[in-house]
């Protein structure tokens, strides 16, 4: 059967360019790049050179790029370690963060940091002036760039600046942004940001944070001296070097890509829509990833359709990939104003550049038949 894949948002193929450029790092360059012989020096070259191009492409200084094991160490290394490190007390954090943020939140609460949650209006975004309300120089504050179920693209830069005036630190989730908009940490004023590889044609397991000059962050894994002694453990050489040249790659063709990827998602979206009766988008149209579609089937079941859609050969997602399996409704589409049901019954399809216009009309016919079936039951 062919498959086809809709759920660019819970991960990517690794890019052919992109493994060849490990390769040599995996079979032998495979030193240590802490020790100080042959070896270990051609895995610093290596480290050296990834964390050059991140800079570059990211508008960073080479010493304010640090390598991890994802984005969701990111996002607990900087809730973390920024309240430690910059001696913070206060947590102010948007109500759609993804569960790394979330579920890491919850646990600095229940060891005793003040934790506010700002929520987004219905279209999915949060607006900077509310944000900013609750934020003091007591404060660090948590904004996604974009967000992994609606594809709504936030005013970081706007909430940045604000706290920047009263003395907050901030942190940006880029997981979800990075393989689509042309983010630079330094237009953006963040202190932080956070991004994974395997969002943009990489390898799983590897991921980036972009620290500010001067900002305090405590290690979230201590360890050795590797990343500046605040990211203790082997560097992922191989790792470090696939999450550069995925990000070059995904810039060099990031407009290109963005509006052919956001024109079949617009044609997925129209058709869904005028074919399929009780059909409604959630979230905004405007300011969101292009590749990102959110549909409320109203009256299905979600996990019916997911289970239909997958056995005709169309994968696609009931939210986050990280709460399938979950019995909860999604908590993006309730703080928008879903009821329960309406969560339910909504699917997250995220669409790549080697998706095609015949894959999307099968889909919408197929996506048809299965909302016609379930409903007629
Ligand atoms: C996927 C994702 C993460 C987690 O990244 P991993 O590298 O898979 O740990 C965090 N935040 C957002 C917004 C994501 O989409």
């Amino acid at each position: 059967m062919n498959r086809l894949y809709f759920d660019h948002a819970s991960t990517t193929k690794l890019d052919a360019r992109v493994l060849k450029q490990m390769m040599p790092y995996l079979e032998n360059n495979y030193g240590n790049a802490n020790s100080t012989h042959f070896f270990g020096r051609q895995a610093v070259k290596g480290l050296d050179e990834a964390r050059e191009l991140v800079a570059s492409l990211i508008g960073a200084k080479f010493g304010e790029v640090y390598f991890t094991s994802g984005g969701t160490e990111c996002d607990n290394w900087a809730l973390c370690g920024l309240l430690k490190g910059e001696n913070k007390g206060r947590l102010v954090i948007s109500s759609i963060e993804h569960s790394a943020m979330l579920n890491t939140a919850k646990s600095l609460e229940n060891n005793g940091t003040q934790v506010f949650y700002v929520k987004p209006d219905k279209n999915g975004f949060i607006n900077a002036f509310d944000f900013n309300e609750k934020v003091d120089k007591n404060t660090v504050c948590a904004l996604m760039l974009a967000n992994n179920e609606i594809g709504t693209i936030q005013p970081v830069r706007e909430v940045a600046l604000l706290a920047k005036q009263k003395g907050a630190i901030i942190y940006s989730d880029a997981v979800q942004a990075m393989p689509a908009l042309n983010v630079n940490a330094y237009d953006l004023g963040v202190d932080m940001l956070g991004f994974s590889a395997h969002k943009f044609n990489g390898p799983k397991g590897v991921g980036c944070a972009f620290i500010k000059n001067g900002v305090k962050i405590a290690p979230y894994i201590s360890g050795g001296h590797q990343e500046r002694s605040l990211r203790g453990g082997t560097s992922n050489v191989a790792g470090a070097i696939g999450l550069a040249y995925a990000l070059k790659y995904t810039r060099e063709s990031l407009e290109k890509d963005a509006n052919y990827v956001a024109d079949l998602r617009n044609d997925f979206i129209d058709k869904v829509l005028s074919q399929i009766p009780n059909a409604r988008l959630n979230g905004s149209k405007d300011n969101r990833l292009p590749n990102n579609a959110n549909i409320m089937f109203e009256g299905i079941n979600g996990d019916a359709l997911l289970y239909q859609l997958d056995i005709n050969g169309v994968s696609a997602s009931l939210g986050a990939a990280c709460s399938a399996g979950s019995i909860e409704p999604s908590h993006v589409l309730k703080e928008i104003g879903l009821t329960d049901s309406q969560a339910f019954s909504s699917l997250r399809f995220t669409f790549g550049k080697d998706n095609t216009q015949s894959e999307i009309d099968f889909a919408v016919t197929i996506l048809k038949d299965c909302v016609l079936k379930l409903r007629n039951k």
